[in-house]
């Protein structure tokens, strides 16, 4: 062992434990120097590309030096030990507490709890439509065979809650010149067997918000006519974060009295760092009592929802710090430049010639994102998705995508405009994408890319 050993004044590089590539597959048999070891997975780290000019994610690329510090300050701190954590515990609830609040629930306790992410809420929230339909059902003698649910087009974590839980996805399928779930679509789909309608504030695909109260509406008009009462979630897992502070006059929250619990992404607009979604419902009475585990807290009985049992707390306590650091006005600011960084990209897109605009970040109709199609029935020489090929070599990802069924022919290129995302790297990729468009055509494709060849990982 010593005579392997690296001496602690070895030139990094020329050191022994980097002489040879680190070990890939074979568990190693000795230890390493800790300095030579972290610095040969830092460097492979950088061939993962630069996070900040990813702009296919929704997620948090960009925290404050003093959210930084905070999750280092919380490296051991464990979500499920309340007991051991009670601080921790204490602002998770502070945290559900704030949201019930933003968004309008009744007086009365907060019913909610921090998530993994907004996949984990939504297995949460919609589980406890599954439990309540079940209950609705069986107190009627009926069956409780077949439940479905209705949607339009979700993010993916919607196609596991069907098929983790055997439950039909009613996804309605997209139309050409129709993106989203619509009124009347939703009473189409909607039967007895119908566990809950979902509506997306912030479609994945383009970025737009399903409209909620139209669909409540419908909803409303279905109750009456058929005595049939189907409740709303909302995967508010963008729009959750965005919709309070910049479209406030937009109504999809618990001011309607059918929404029955909401998801969000706080890695997403709620600017957390990477690890932590939400869920809450309405009232106590909307979370059925066989989802919650009470676990002994400092003498006092605490819920415990979540699928995990471990978790870390870091991205909850950075959650609260930036409720209390930014607040209403501060996310409003915040989410207000994205916004305004879209509508710069989205007009900037749009005089480039040969594209045309799906969703340009208007923030009453979605979330800071820019969507855009080849202008019909013209042949620029070249798809989206050499575009985004090309944007590749300057380290942008800027994904290229066909859109779900029954629109899946249509291929259409988004940019996702989030919290240091800034005007000025917006105009360094504005430039880059002219320079893109020069190369392709005086280079035309011989055989242009198609969707499988290009990375196109949108979601
Ligand atoms: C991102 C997203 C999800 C999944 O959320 P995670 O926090 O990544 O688990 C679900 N629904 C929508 C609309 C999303 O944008």
């Amino acid at each position: 062992m010593s005579d392997r050993a690296d001496r602690s004044d070895d030139e990094l590089y020329a050191s022994h434990t980097l002489a040879m590539g680190l070990e890939k597959s074979r568990f190693p048999e000795a230890t390493a120097d800790p300095r030579a070891v972290s610095s040969a997975i830092r460097d492979e780290l950088l061939l993962d590309g630069n996070s900040r000019q990813n702009l296919a994610t929704f997620c948090q690329t960009w925290e404050e030096p003093e959210v930084h510090a905070l999750m280092d300050v919380c490296i051991d701190k464990n979500m499920v030990d309340k007991d051991e954590y009670p601080q921790t515990a204490e602002i998770e609830a502070r945290c559900v507490r704030m949201l019930a609040e933003l968004w309008h629930a009744p007086d009365g306790p907060a019913t909610g709890c921090s998530t993994t992410g907004s996949s984990e809420a939504a297995m949460l929230g919609g589980l406890a439509m599954k439990r309540r339909w079940e209950a609705g059902r069986k107190a009627k003698g009926l069956s409780t065979e077949r439940p479905n649910l209705v949607t339009g087009p979700v993010q993916v974590c919607w196609h596991k809650f069907a098929r983790y839980w055997d439950i039909e996805l009613r996804e309605v399928p997209m139309a050409p010149g129709r993106r989203l779930l619509t009124a009347e679509e939703v009473r189409r789909h909607c039967d007895e067997n119908t566990i809950g309608v979902v509506p997306t504030l912030g479609v994945t695909f383009t970025g737009e918000f399903e409209p909620v109260k139209a669909i409540s509406d419908a909803l409303d008009e279905l109750e009456r006519d058929t005595g049939l009462n189907i409740p709303i979630h909302v995967d508010g897992a963008s729009g959750g974060f965005l919709a309070p502070f910049c479209a406030p006059d937009l109504v999809w929250d618990f001011s309607l009295p059918r929404v029955r619990s909401i998801n969000a992404s706080g890695h997403k607009f709620g600017l957390a760092p990477l690890g932590v979604g939400w869920v809450l419902w309405r009232e106590q009475s909307d979370l059925p009592e066989n989802m919650i585990f009470w676990v002994n807290y400092l003498g006092g009985d605490m819920k415990d929802i979540a699928l995990n049992f471990s978790r870390p707390g870091g991205q909850i306590v950075c959650q609260y710090y930036n409720f209390v650091r930014l607040g209403r006005e501060g996310y409003a600011r915040v989410h207000g430049a994205c916004y305004d960084t879209a509508a710069y990209l989205a007009g900037e897109i749009a005089a480039m010639g040969p594209f045309e605009i799906i969703y340009d970040g208007d923030r009453s109709r979605g979330i800071p994102a820019v969507s855009w199609k080849l202008r019909d029935g013209t042949d620029p020489g070249f798809t989206l998705f050499d575009l985004a090929d090309r944007l590749r070599a300057r380290g942008w990802q800027v994904p290229a995508y066909t859109l779900p069924p029954a629109c899946d022919d249509q291929p259409i290129q988004r940019i996702l405009v989030r919290n240091g995302v800034s005007r000025d790297l917006c105009e360094l990729l504005v430039a880059d994408m002219k320079s893109a468009l020069a190369h392709l055509e005086a280079h035309p494709a011989q055989v242009p890319l198609g969707e499988a060849e290009a990375s196109g990982f949108h979601h």
